[in-house]
C-alpha cells in the first residue's frame, strides 16, 4: 500500500498574511460589526457579478430563508429544486411549509434540465431553484423557456459559482443569486454568503428581513454608527455579517480569478490523469458556452468490486481525504419517512447519490499533490 505522509484534505481555504492582518485591523479600528468592510465586499460582489444590489448575510442557508420569506412562499406553494443538492435548500423549503418538488438531474452533469423541470412544473409552482453544480452553468436559458410562459421566477444557487460564466456573462442574472463563503467554497468569510439581484423591491426585502425588519444595516454610513430612527417595518431575522468576515471576503475576493484558473489548471491535469482508469467517471461539461469555476472535482465509482463508500475509506488509509457532495436529500431519513417519492423516481440522482465523491481540490494543491491521489486511486483500485 503506498501512503502519503501527510493527510490531503479535499479542501483547504488559501488565506494569506495579508488578509490576517485586515482582520487584526478590523479588531481594533472599534467596529466590528456590520460596517464599511460590509459596503466595500458589496459593492465589490455588485462589480464582478455584474449586479445591481449585493446583501451581504451570515450564510447562503440564511439568503434562502428570507428570499422564500421575501417572495411570500409557503404552505400550498411548490419549489422545484434538484434532490441532489446541499440539504439546506430543501429544508428551508420544507420549514415554510411549501413543498419541495425535485426535478431529476442530467446523468452526467448533476444539474436539472428544461425537460426535469417541465416534468414536474404544475399550477401550485411559486420557484426554480436550480443548482450551478460543481461550478459549472446550469441552463438558464433552458430553463427561463419553460417557466417565463407562466411567469415563475428563477433563483439561483450559486453556492458553488463564484466566477462561474454563462454565455459569457457572470452567472446570477435570473431574478436573484445566493453564493456561500463556507470554509470549502471558492473564496470564504470563515462563514458567509451573498445575496445579489438587480431587483430594488426584493433587495429592499432582503435588506429588511436579514437585520430585524429594521430597514437599515446596523451601521449608518452617515452617522457612522447605527441610525437612531430605525423602527420594525416588519419583522424580520438577525442574518447580517461581521465586518471581520467581510474584510476577508474582500481580500479573497481580490484573489479568486487567481485560485480559479489555478483550479481550472488542476482539473484538468485530473482530467489526463484519470483518462485510463475506468473505475472513475468524471462528470460531463455542458455542451453551451460556460465558464466553470471548478468548486468540486466530483467522480462517480463505477468499479463492481468497490462501492463509493468503500472507496473513501481505502483513500482515507492513504492519507487521501475524499468529499461527498452530495447525498440525495429524498433519501435522507427525514424524506424517506415524511415525503417518500414512487418507487423508481428520480433515476439520475438515485444513481448519482450512490456514486458520486469528491476528489481533493484547492488552489494550494500541487502537481505531486494531483499525483498521489492518482497513485493511491490506482492502488485501491487493484
Ligand atoms: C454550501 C452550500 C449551500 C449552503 O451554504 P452555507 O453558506 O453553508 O449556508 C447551499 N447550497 C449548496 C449547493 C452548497 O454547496
Amino acid at each position: 500500500m503506498k501512503t502519503r505522509d501527510k493527510f490531503l484534505p479535499f479542501s483547504k481555504p488559501s488565506i494569506n498574511e495579508a488578509t490576517i492582518s485586515a482582520v487584526g485591523d478590523v479588531l481594533r479600528s472599534g467596529w466590528i460589526t456590520t460596517g464599511p468592510n460590509c459596503s466595500k465586499f458589496e459593492t465589490a460582489i455588485c462589480q464582478y457579478t455584474d449586479s445591481k444590489h449585493a446583501i451581504a448575510l451570515a450564510s447562503a442557508t440564511a439568503g434562502m430563508h428570507i428570499l422564500l420569506k421575501a417572495l411570500d412562499i409557503g404552505p400550498g406553494d411548490e419549489v422545484i429544486t434538484p434532490s441532489l443538492t446541499w440539504v439546506s435548500t430543501i429544508n428551508l423549503i420544507t420549514l415554510s411549509g411549501a413543498t419541495p418538488v425535485f426535478a431529476d438531474v442530467d446523468r452526467d452533469t448533476l444539474m436539472i434540465t428544461p425537460e426535469s423541470v417541465k416534468a414536474v412544473m404544475s399550477a401550485r409552482t411559486k420557484l426554480i431553484i436550480p443548482v450551478h453544480y460543481a461550478g459549472a452553468a446550469a441552463d438558464l436559458d433552458g430553463i427561463k423557456a419553460v417557466t417565463d410562459e407562466y411567469g415563475i421566477p428563477v433563483v439561483e444557487d450559486a453556492a458553488h459559482a463564484i466566477g462561474t460564466a454563462y454565455k459569457g456573462r457572470h452567472i446570477g442574472q435570473s431574478l436573484a443569486a445566493i453564493y456561500s463563503f463556507h470554509p470549502i467554497k471558492n473564496i470564504t468569510t470563515g462563514e458567509g454568503g451573498m445575496f445579489t439581484t438587480d431587483d430594488d423591491e426584493l433587495a429592499a426585502k432582503i435588506k429588511q428581513l436579514k437585520f430585524h425588519g429594521l430597514g437599515v444595516d446596523a451601521f449608518d454610513r452617515n452617522t457612522q454608527g447605527r441610525s437612531p430612527q430605525a423602527e420594525v417595518l416588519t419583522p424580520g431575522y438577525k442574518y447580517n455579517m461581521s465586518d471581520i468576515a467581510a474584510v476577508i471576503g474582500v481580500k479573497q475576493l481580490a484573489e479568486l480569478d487567481r485560485f480559479n484558473a489555478r483550479r481550472t489548471e488542476l482539473a484538468k491535469l485530473y482530467l489526463e490523469k484519470l483518462a485510463g482508469i475506468d473505475e472513475l467517471l468524471p462528470l460531463a461539461l455542458p455542451k453551451y458556452e460556460f465558464k466553470h469555476a471548478w468548486h468540486l472535482f466530483i467522480v462517480r465509482i463505477v468499479s463492481d468490486k468497490l462501492d463509493r463508500d468503500a472507496f473513501i475509506e481505502a483513500m482515507k488509509k492513504r492519507n487521501i481525504g475524499i468529499g461527498l457532495h452530495f447525498r440525495a436529500v429524498h433519501l435522507q431519513k427525514y424524506y424517506r419517512e415524511n415525503m417518500p417519492l414512487t418507487e423508481g423516481a428520480l433515476p439520475n440522482t438515485v444513481w448519482n447519490s450512490d456514486r458520486i465523491c469528491s476528489l481533493p481540490l484547492f488552489p494550494a494543491m500541487t502537481e505531486q499533490d494531483i499525483d498521489d491521489v492518482i497513485t493511491a486511486i490506482k492502488d485501491v483500485m487493484k
